[in-house]
């Protein structure tokens, strides 16, 4: 296939103003880039040109959509789609009114997905991960960013980036490894300071040598990790090395992973219910992305965190879906995109542009993805169902995409 151009399109999202300006801030009232009665045309996996049908240049492949909405391919930079092992039964107990601590005790929670993760070959894990990823496709999500951090240990860690390379190579979306290492402390160390000091020295050297990852993550949170010299010293070797930085930051209290994530110029800071205005000003500052994840407030009952204070001091917001066993367990990004929009105080560009062209700048993906500009990828969801923008935010998610398009191909 060399070039395809898909005409009678109802409308088209490209979001081209935002990627001309590379820009993520500020976007209350930019325009979208919206064609009314449009035509695309890919040229080798890429969007070549594009315009309204009125002025529709002739081409050799065509495919009529028949007026459907087309929205660039959905980019979710915060999801743990890797482990093994079930907490249904968590959830049912959390029903129950067990708190996630209490059953955190009884040895449920991230132990409980260490122990069955730490069990399972590589080829168990490609499997299951692949499977995972299928289903975010459905939903119209064409990148992925995929955070390890069940294993933790040197040993386990390894096993999962590989079994992530591998799975790159299976999978149609683009994906973005970040290694999560610094998740949990393990029970064979004393402390959340000495695992980070041993990962540190054992780990990282080798993730960078064999560039099994793009990132690395670190849980900082009351009885987790803290913004400790031993984390710092954690960062620095990963920095040194040529990682880039992700943080889980202040979700159920105020931990300081707002001013580390802007200390260390990560690319994001994910969560941030719990975030001071000291450091939401620190991440406009240093440009660290904020990553807002409402499917696990919804998922856990806990507050849906405010984009409000972080887009009046110019910090990017994006929204994610969090998928993991235990707190989120939803792929959908599209039902994650109007939960934020009601809960999370964004208005439409706000959502649109955050699971899209926004999360695509903060993976480093921002001349190629989450865009139907020219000369970006042609990733795209298809909808037959909904003919606006307005009208598939107000779906709430509910019909999926007829069809999904990575690099021009059709995948879905
Ligand atoms: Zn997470």
């Amino acid at each position: 296939m060399e070039t395809i151009q898909f005409e009678n399109i109802g409308q088209l999202v490209t979001l081209a103003p935002l990627a001309a300006e590379h820009r993520t801030t500020k976007i209350e009232y930019i325009d979208l880039g919206i064609v009314e009665n449009a035509w695309l045309r890919i040229h080798e996996g890429r969007v070549h040109s594009y315009g309204e049908m009125a002025h529709c240049p002739y081409a050799e492949e065509t495919r009529d959509l028949g007026g459907a909405l087309v929205l660039p391919g959905f980019v979710d930079a915060h999801t743990h789609p890797i482990f093994a092992g079930n907490r249904s039964p968590e959830f049912i107990q959390r029903l129950a009114g067990m708190s996630y601590e209490a059953i955190a005790e009884q040895g449920g929670g991230i132990r409980s997905t260490m122990g069955a993760t730490r069990g399972s070959s590589q080829l168990e894990l490609e499997a299951l991960t692949l499977c995972r990823l299928q289903a975010f496709l459905r939903w119209g999500t064409t990148t992925v960013e995929v955070k390890t951090g069940y294993g933790l240990s040197v040993e386990s860690e390894l096993l999962q980036l590989e079994a992530l390379q591998a799975v790159k190579e299976k999978t149609p979306q683009a994906i973005r490894v970040t290694c999560l290492a610094l998740h949990a402390c393990p029970p064979e160390f004393s402390s959340p300071d000495a695992y980070a000091i041993a990962l540190k020295d054992e780990l990282l050297p080798l993730v960078a040598q064999h560039n099994l990852a793009d990132y690395v993550d670190v849980f900082l949170e009351r009885g987790y990790f803290s913004d400790s010299v031993a984390v710092n010293a954690f960062m620095g070797e990963a920095r040194m090395l040529g990682l880039g930085i992700r943080v889980h930051a202040d979700e159920f209290s105020d931990a300081g992973g707002a001013r580390a994530a802007a200390r260390w110029q990560a690319a994001s800071a994910d969560h941030l219910q719990h975030a001071s205005q000291e450091g939401i000003s620190a991440m406009a500052q240093a440009g660290v992305t904020a990553i807002l994840l409402p499917g696990t407030s919804l998922y856990t009952n806990i507050p849906f965190a405010d984009a409000r204070p972080f887009v009046e001091a110019a910090c990017a917001v994006a929204i994610a879906s969090d998928y993991n066993p235990g707190s989120c367990r939803i792929y959908n990004l599209p039902l994650l995109a109007t939960l934020a929009g009601v809960h999370c105080h964004l208005s439409l560009p706000q959502v649109l542009a955050g699971i899209t062209y926004v999360p695509s700048v903060s993976l480093d993906l921002g001349t190629q993805k989450g865009a139907l500009a020219c000369g970006f990828d042609g990733d795209f969801a298809v909808y037959n169902t909904v003919s606006t923008v307005e009208q598939w935010l107000a779906a709430c998610g509910m019909q999926g995409p007829d069809a999904v398009f990575i690099k021009g191909v059709r995948i879905v």
